[in-house]
Formats: structure tokens, sequence, C-alpha cells
């Protein structure tokens, strides 16, 4: 989850592995440290904190190259600074920064232990320093050696960067399971776990694959297996806007990337909608439009906000392309031996491209044949390049660890998809032009929704109220299901307020009980067809005295809540995208409002590679 940064060039590491860990932070994190080689020893910080922290620590002169640095996020042993990487051998010649988890690592540690290896940590990745010294003194001749002999008797998932005093012309790195990409520079290297580490020093990477390892020298970089076998990579250009990793003016990442929207949602939409016949082009489906048209299923697949979307994507496909589609929690589906289906697409949907859970259902699918595209944000991602196609959203770095821009802009791709996935079926050309007007006219809507709030401040005045209660009940019905799910999913994550979302139907089969004056109920009430069913469910809470804010396309009556919060109207197979936004505002300020750690929620990482 976490990350790893790495330097060897002819500058001091430690200030360009503090800047690659800050830019890393977003991430989530419990204690950072760094090693860098200096004279033929290792000097080594570890704080059990910030990476501020780690800056203060620092004495004025730390100097030396090749160095790594790592924010931990503790998963063997607790967060301390005896726990924060990096980690040593009994000699301090050795250097190991971890991303993952060594699943044997109670076998290891006893074997070493027994012949006589004292352990400074409580860490599973302690013992790969360990056993990197094990293999020098078992003959190893080289640094690349070692570590390859080491890993051999490692089982389970890693990214790993090394450092060896008596080598510090490089550093060598591996990756299984857990993300590992060289950075290229002139006359410099970089490695990192996250391509955030690297803006601002070069955007020629290289994206290394499980099982395999590299080393960095300030020339170059090689390339090989475990067993010592060259591979041949060429590397990619990172197309980021490295303006969109900055915070800018703004208090914090999360408003800042609610407030993105407007561009954001016009990056996923660029040159994908087809005026002329009416569709969407995805390039990177890899789908002929007889293989397309052949899908009798789609089955969408993610974890957290990502499956809200799928959820809402499902929505759209069958109610655009009338193809049967269902969304799952990836993290349930990889575990329960599914049916894969040849007559499927399987949509798999990260905004990091790196969800270990989300990967592992992928991998699922494909060893059974199954056909999966992906839904990505970041470029070049494990899951981007395990897909057998996919669609990038474009939404650029998002840096707050609750998604939002993420959110919207998956929820537009899907959009895109849809409309594809109707047009070679029974969409009709008027139809796909409603589509095609709904969605040019996203980014001008949420830009009228955040302005309406910089006016009138009336989400942040909600939100204050909200955050002073124990629970907060959402509720929703179709397309506003999902809505409520990712709005309660928002409000608990950042404010910690407990939030619990319900279809508006549901209530009566158990949570009504709850309703009391002291329970109030956010609710989506889209001006839909079904607009009659939603104010009954107001109707059936306020006879409980139950307080209801409401989202909705025009004020409704006191009567049925005490509040609405007015949206603006689209389609209403695109209105999930506008009503998603006030929710964000919603718990952001609601976090304000608690003075929560808004960008970095307890106990939470942005991208979790870990199970
Ligand atoms: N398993 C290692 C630890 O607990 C690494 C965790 C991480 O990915 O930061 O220290």
């Amino acid at each position: 989850m976490c990350g790893i940064v790495g330097y060897v060039g002819a500058q001091d590491a430690a200030p360009i592995l503090l800047e690659g860990l800050g830019r890393l932070e977003y991430r989530g994190y419990d204690s950072a440290g760094l090693a860098v080689a200096s004279r033929g020893a290792l000097k080594i910080r570890k704080v059990s904190g910030r990476v501020a922290d780690l800056a203060a620590d620092l004495p004025a002169r730390f100097k030396g190259s090749p160095g790594i640095g790592h924010t931990r996020w503790a998963t063997h042993g607790e967060p301390s600074v005896e726990n924060a990487h990096p980690h040593t051998d009994m000699s301090g010649r050795i250097a190991v920064v971890h991303n993952g988890i060594i699943e044997n690592a109670d076998e290891l540690r006893a074997k070493l232990a027994a012949e006589g290896v004292q352990f400074a940590s409580q860490t599973d990745t302690e013992i790969v320093a360990h056993l990197i010294a094990a293999a020098y003194a078992a003959g190893a001749g080289d640094l690349e050696q070692a570590v390859r002999q080491a890993l051999r008797q490692v089982v389970g998932a890693y990214g790993l960067a090394v450092i060896d005093a008596e080598r510090p012309d490089r550093i060598v790195v591996a990756r299984n399971g857990s993300p590992v990409l060289l950075g290229i520079g002139e006359k410099e290297m970089f490695v990192a776990s996250d391509v955030a580490a690297l803006v601002g020093h070069t955007r020629q990477v290289v994206y290394l694959d499980d099982g395999e390892l590299a080393t960095l020298t300030a020339g170059g970089y090689r390339t090989f297996t475990i067993d010592d076998h060259a591979t041949a990579k060429s590397p990619s250009t990172i197309d980021w806007d490295v303006v969109g990793a900055e915070i800018g003016d703004h208090a914090h990442y999360l408003v800042k990337e609610i407030e993105e929207q407007p561009r954001t949602l016009e990056r996923t939409l660029r040159g994908r909608l087809d005026e002329r016949f009416q569709t969407a082009h995805l390039g990177g489906l890899n789908l002929s439009i007889r293989e397309a048209r052949e899908f009798r299923r789609v089955k969408i697949l993610g974890c957290g906000s990502a499956a809200y979307a799928g959820e809402l994507g499902a929505q759209l496909i069958e109610d655009l392309a009338r193809v049967p589609a269902g969304a799952e929690a990836a993290s349930e589906f990889r575990y329960r031996n599914p049916v894969v289906e040849p007559d499927t697409l399987y949509v798999a949907v990260s905004q990091s491209g790196e969800t270990v859970d989300t990967l592992a259902a992928v991998q699922e699918l494909q060893r059974k044949g199954g056909r999966v595209i992906g839904v990505v944000n970041v470029v070049g991602s494990t899951i981007a390049r395990q897909c057998d196609g996919g669609i990038y959203i474009h939404a650029g770095p998002e840096m707050s660890v609750a998604a939002t821009k993420s959110f919207t802009s998956t929820l537009a791709a899907f959009a895109l998809l849809a409309l594809h996935l109707g047009r070679i079926r029974d969409l009709s050309p008027t139809e796909g032009r409603r589509i095609i007007d709904g969605l040019n006219a996203l980014p001008a809507q949420i830009a009228e929704i955040l302005d309406e709030e910089r006016r009138t401040g009336a989400i942040a005045e909600v939100a204050a109220e909200l955050a002073q209660r124990r629970s907060v009940l959402f509720v929703g019905r179709r397309r506003g299901w999902p809505v409520a799910r990712e709005g309660a999913q928002k409000l608990k994550e950042v404010s910690y307020v407990h939030a619990e979302a319900y279809p508006s139907a549901e209530l009566k089969h158990g949570p009504l009980a709850l309703v009391s004056p002291e329970l109030p109920t956010v609710a989506v009430v889209p001006d839909d067809d079904l607009l009659d069913k939603n104010t009954s469910t107001l109707a059936e809470i306020r006879a409980r005295r139950g307080p209801v804010v409401a989202l909705a396309h025009r004020e409704l009556p006191a009567d049925l809540a005490d509040r609405t919060l007015v949206i603006p109207r689209n389609e209403p197979e695109l209105d999930p995208i506008l009503l998603s936004v006030p929710l964000q505002l919603l718990a952001y300020h609601a976090a304000l409002a608690l003075g929560r750690d808004v960008d970095r929620p307890r106990n939470l990482a942005k991208s979790v590679t870990v199970e």
C-alpha cells in the first residue's frame, strides 16, 4: 500500500527520497524511513510518524547515494520506529525496504533465529535483509546473486529495494505482486512503487513485471529473472498532467479533486464522443464490433467506491444496451469459485489499477478463459496491463484517499461503454444523441453545483449539522441506491460518522426501527418515474419524526424534507453523476467540521495492495 522510493546518481539521495516520500503520503502510511550509503557504511533514519518528521529529524549533513526510502503501512508488527523500514542485516551492511507481505515469515524467522540471527523488529521485511546476508555468507558473489538467492526462499507478495554499503554504485529491486517502476534520468536512476514519486524527475519509466528483478546504476538499468535470465523491457512515457498532483491553493486534495470534476469529466469524454453516428469510440477496448455484439452478459468487479461505480455502470449498460449486467465486490467474487462464462464480458474497475482483490479476480477470470477489460485511472498500472483491453478514465492523479473525481469519471466511462454497446445493438440514433448531449452537459452542470455551494454554503451547513449526529442513514432507489451507498461510504471514511445506506424500499424491512428524531436520513430523490415511490419513503420517515435532507431536482414540500439540496437535472441515466457531487461535499465539510485528517483518513490506504 505505502511506498518505496530509491535514487542512485551523483546527487545526494536524501532530499530526493524525502520529496518522493512526500508525494506518496496520500497513499496512507504510519511510519517512514530512509537509508543512504556513504563511505562504505549506511546512514539510516526512521520515524513513527510523518515524512515531515523524518525531514526534521535528518541531520544537516546527511549525504550519500544511493539511497532508499519507505512509507510503511504496518502488516507485521505495530507502527513504531523499530518496525519502520529500511531494515538491515546484523552487520548493518544491507538495507531493505519492502511493500507487501512475506507469507512464510514465521518459518523463515525460526530458521534464521536457529542460525543465531537476532532480530531488531517484528516485521516480515527484516527477514529479507538477513537472508541476503546469509546468501553472501554462503558465497554469493554479488548483490544481485545474494538477492536472488534470498528471494528463492520467500513466499509472498513484494516490491523490494535493496542497497549494500559495500556496493554503493547500485540498487537492486524486485517485484512480485506489488508494483515497482524504474525512472530513467540523465546519468541517474530512480525507483518507486508509484509513479507519483517520480513527478518532476523523469517521465521515462519501466514497469517491472511479477518475477522480475532489476539493477539500477547511475548509468542505466538491467532487468532479469530470479534465475538470472535477462529480460527485455522498453520504457514508456508518463503522459500525466504533472500539475494534477500539486495541491495548489487548496486546503486539501479532497476539495481540490472535487472541484476539478468539470475538467476531469471533460478529459474522460475527450475525443470519445462520435456526434456523427451518435456513439462512443473506445480505442483501447480491443474488441471487434462482432465480438462486442456477441456478449450476452456483463459482469463488473471492483472494491469500495469502484464497486459502487460498477453498480451504476451495470444499470447504464442494462438501460442503454439492454444487455443483462451486474456488479459484485471483487473481494467476494475471487473467493467463491465463480462460474466463468465465455459469452460474458467482465469489467474490472480500479482507480489505482493495483487493488489486490480486483487483480486477483482478473487473474482468476483469465485462468478460466474469461475476457476482462479494465476501467482504470493509473496508466500502465498492473490491472491495466493485465486486462485484455479497457478504458482509461484520465482523471489525473487522485491523491486524497477518498475517491471523488475517479468515481464520477468511472461513471462517465461506463456511460461511454454503455453507449457503444447500445449503438451496436438496439439503441436508436435519437437515443444515442440524447446521451451524448447529456454527457456534454455534465461538466458545466458540475461547475454549477460547485458555484452554488460557494455562493450559499448550503451543503456545508447541512454537513455541520450531520457531523453532530452519531449516525446517518442514506437511502435511494434504483440508480439512487448506489449513489446513496457511495454517499454513506464517503461520509464514514472521511468524517468517521457512522453512516449506512439502504435501498429505500428496504427501510420498512428492518432499519425503519432506528428512525427517530436522532437519526437523520439523506435521501436521493431524483425527479424520475419513481418520484412517487420515493416520496412515500420520505413520508414513512417523517411519520416517525426522522429528520430528512433530500437531494432532488426541485424543492420538496416541508412535510417531506427539512431541507432540499436542489441539483441540476441531466438525463435520468446520467443523473447519478451529478447527484454524487453534493454527497462528496457533504462528507468533506463534515470531516472539516470534526477536524479530521481529511486526505488521510485513519486506517485507510489509497491503493489497497494487500489483502
Ligand atoms: N509487511 C511489511 C511490514 O509490515 C511491509 C508493509 C508495507 O507494505 O508497508 O513492515
